[in-house]
């Protein structure tokens, strides 16, 4: 048996005929920039999560950038975030001209360790981006706690997070603004690259939609200057057909993790998930040991997985710059040799599931 990692055809045939009507919708009204399907979107996104605002832009890199720019981080500012996220999060920092500072994550949950945020405050210290990573909530509390502590802005990644919970509210409303990538592969994925900042608070709204559309409100008054980061309108359609099934992916994905959860007992640690969160499990991550060897096998077994991320931001050649040492991020560095992603997906199948449950106890048991 096949089993992609993601399958975004299968995904389509499914919504095939809404996808096609929104589709020839937006190029039958020519409203390919701004307009109605952007506009649709971005209201129905914005009481999906909760929020007052929110603002479609370019991509999700992009969203980082213009939310942490339109808090005036820049230049001689530092800003935290986890060791062991995708480098966009790191990346949006360093665009900024700011200065970016990992913190290591926690063992059992792969979120960024709030005990480890304070030992890296610094006076230049603007910011912190936790990372619902995986899918998972980060421990805003303890973040907003330190955040408030020492007056820094909190700007959430939630590339990874569309519709998770955190203590009975939707991740996106937790911290000073958050950031939503529409990358196809995410859990709310458009046809090409998308991405949205959400917020409560009115005058940044204003300020990031003027930085992502060259720093105007109306056509030729620039107030400064920005960048052209739009969500397209091809892309706003998309994503309101998706979103409606939303919810639907999200529940299957949770049900093929308890599958995961049950089958996998006694062979590989399974994700371990916080008190009173939804998890939505963009990422599914078990940790085995051989893991290159377990990958192989079930690749001869038709199974595709991931490894997420192979090399801790710190270590990459990017960040050569900083100086680190392995000892600098010990929780991150050891886990990169164990973590494996497995397929999840909306349109996966029970027998898909079991399959990759059956081939994972073959390839562990064979070792
Ligand atoms: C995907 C992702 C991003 C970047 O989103 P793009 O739309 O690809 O620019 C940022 N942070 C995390 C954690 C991601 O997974």
């Amino acid at each position: 048996m096949k089993i992609p990692f993601v399958d975004l055809k299968a995904q389509y045939e499914n919504i095939k005929k809404e996808i096609d009507e929104a589709i020839s919708g937006v190029i039958l009204d020519s409203a390919f920039i701004g307009g109605k399907y952007l506009k649709s979107f971005e209201q129905n996104f914005q009481n999906y999560i909760g929020v007052k605002h929110c603002i479609g832009v370019g991509n999700g890199t992009d969203a980082l950038f213009i939310a942490l720019k339109s808090l005036g981080i820049g230049k001689g500012d530092e800003v935290i975030t986890a060791a062991n996220s995708f480098i966009a999060t790191s990346e949006a920092v360093t665009m900024t001209g700011a200065r970016v500072v990992f913190a290591d994550c926690d063992k059992e949950t792969y979120n960024i360790d709030v005990k480890k945020i304070e030992g890296v405050i610094t006076g230049r210290t603007k910011a912190i981006i936790p990372v619902h990573l995986y899918g998972q909530p980060a421990d805003m509390d303890g973040i907003m706690g330190v955040a408030k502590k020492h007056n820094l802005f909190v700007i959430e990644d939630a590339a990874q997070a569309h519709g998770a919970m955190y203590r009975g509210r939707r991740v996106g409303t937790l911290g000073d603004c958050a950031c939503f990538s529409f990358f196809p592969g995410k859990n709310l994925g458009a046809y090409g690259d998308a991405g949205a900042v959400v917020t409560n608070n009115d005058e940044l709204s204003l300020k990031i939609r003027m930085y992502a559309n060259h720093g105007r409100v109306e056509k030729y008054n620039h107030e400064f200057e920005g960048v052209n980061s739009r969500l397209d309108g091809l892309q706003a359609a998309v994503l309101d057909v998706k979103l409606e099934h939303l919810e639907e992916w999200t529940e299957r994905r949770i049900a093929i993790a308890k599958k995961y959860d049950e089958g996998l007992k006694g062979i590989a640690f399974t994700p371990s998930v916080m008190q009173d969160v939804r998890h939505v499990y963009h990422l599914y991550v078990i940790q085995v040991k051989k893991r290159d060897r377990i990958r192989e096998l079930l690749s001869e077994k038709g199974i595709s997985t991931g490894i997420h991320y192979p090399i801790p931001l710190p270590f990459l050649k990017a960040y050569d710059y900083l100086g680190h040492k392995p000892a600098d991020f010990p929780v991150s560095y050891a886990l990169k040799d164990d973590i494996l992603s497995l397929p999840i997906y909306g349109d996966m199948s029970d027998k898909q599931v079991e399959y990759v449950i059956d081939q994972l106890w073959n390839a562990v048991k064979g070792l």
